[in-house]
């Protein structure tokens, strides 16, 4: 998608702090952190959201989640995490490509968008 700015910083147009990339996903930390440990997992397939999500796309993105529970000792989540997927604005999402936060350590805001 030309304008998504989740695929820019995927083609690496956009600069980003990459912590994870392979064929099916990049793991960049979020430019404004919610929480110590504040990292999103980016499908490099665009799509929205987990309603517009294919059935492959959906094991896609459950073989991303299972390669990031082998991570948490690297991205420094060994004392517990949440993943949280936003859909639709009333739910905060604000970038229409699907992803998943993770969070790590003490929270640092407690708003919910
Ligand atoms: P949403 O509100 O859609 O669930 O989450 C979007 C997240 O993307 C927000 O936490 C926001 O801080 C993050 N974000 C938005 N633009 C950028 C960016 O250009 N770079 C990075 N690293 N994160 C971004
Ligand atoms: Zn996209």
């Amino acid at each position: 998608m030309d304008n998504c700015i989740f695929c820019r910083i995927i083609r690496g147009e956009i600069p980003s702090v990459k912590v994870y990339e392979d064929d099916d996903m990049l793991i960049i930390k979020d430019v404004n952190p919610q929480a110590e440990i504040h990292l999103l997992l980016l499908p490099k397939e665009h799509y929205a959201n987990i309603v517009e999500m294919s059935d492959a796309q959906a094991r896609t993105l459950a073989a991303c989640i299972k390669k990031l529970s082998g991570m948490v000792d690297e991205l420094g989540l060994k004392d517990g995490f949440r993943l949280v997927s936003n859909k639709g604005a009333n739910a905060c999402q604000s970038v229409e490509h699907l992803h998943i936060h993770i969070l790590g350590g003490k929270p640092l805001s407690e708003k919910m968008c």
